[in-house]
């Protein structure tokens, strides 16, 4: 019993990963655990994914269930991670840290809404590029990290009154743009934390 659901945790991944997308792959699976018959202790943590194109990522370990959340958010290398630490960020989602990090992360979101907001209030009249460059600027200007191309060009249909541009993407990483759609709507709700 304990060996198979061990087998089932060891064998959990992504489904970038099991779609065979392993560049989307951020290898974070989920927030979970369970008692780890290796260490005979509950874990509690990231869950990774175990794919083998995670191997040469700095957090892997066989041995273990989970690790810190913090670990994977600071040190995971995969090719995937930017964009799910930014989804994370976005969605104000964190997990039992240091106060002052989420403090940090509440202020990092509250200013990636005051670009989106100051770019769509700028935007009137101008072009595609040159909202696309005051973007670039106010995220800059925050501190804030760019994300993915298509999620800028999400953002950018978005401040530009055309919000389905996920037709364009489709079978590319639909899943991606449809999280910035998600996070967008959030965004501009009035009232939003
Ligand atoms: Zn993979
Ligand atoms: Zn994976
Ligand atoms: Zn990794």
């Amino acid at each position: 019993m304990r060996h198979e659901m061990w087998e089932q945790l060891r064998l959990s991944q992504t489904p970038a990963c099991r779609g065979a997308r392993h560049l989307e792959s951020a290898h974070f699976y989920t927030m979970g655990g369970g008692f780890n018959p290796r260490r005979l202790r509950i874990e509690a943590g990231a869950g990774l994914c175990t794919c083998a194109c995670h191997k040469s990522c700095p957090v892997t370990d066989e041995t273990r269930l989970t690790i810190p959340f913090r670990d994977w958010r600071d040190r995971c290398t995969c090719a995937g991670a930017d964009a799910e630490r930014q989804r994370l960020d976005d969605a104000g989602i964190d997990f039992p840290d240091l106060s002052e990090q989420i403090e940090e992360r509440r202020r990092r979101s509250r200013a990636r809404r005051d670009a989106l907001q100051t770019v769509r209030a700028a935007s009137a009249g101008k072009s595609r590029g040159e909202i696309r460059q005051m973007y670039i600027d106010e995220m800059r200007s925050r501190g804030l990290n760019l994300p993915g191309e298509d999620v800028i060009d999400a953002h950018l249909d978005f401040i530009a009154g055309n919000p389905v541009p996920a037709m364009r993407l489709a079978g590319q990483s639909l899943t991606q743009v449809a999280r910035a759609l998600a996070e967008i709507a959030r965004v501009f709700r009035p009232n939003s934390g």
